[in-house]
């Protein structure tokens, strides 16, 4: 399991990454749920999460 971090350029969220190679691909792509910005297209090979960890400046999310 690969672990990383990711920030949002647009909005300034954090995000944990983590890579999965025991598990099925991700698919598609990944975007900041604050703003939209597109943080990782998926090319099939590992198993992707991401968690929020550091709120943007602008609060305009809703979980
Ligand atoms: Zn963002």
């Amino acid at each position: 399991m690969k672990k990383g971090d990711a920030i949002c350029s647009e909005c300034g969220a954090g995000f944990r990454r983590l890579e999965h190679t025991s598990m099925p691909p991700s698919r598609g792509e990944y975007r900041c749920p604050a703003c939209g910005m597109l943080l990782e297209k998926f090319d099939g090979t590992a198993f992707v999460a991401y968690r929020l960890t550091i709120h943007p400046l602008v609060r305009e999310m809703r979980e």
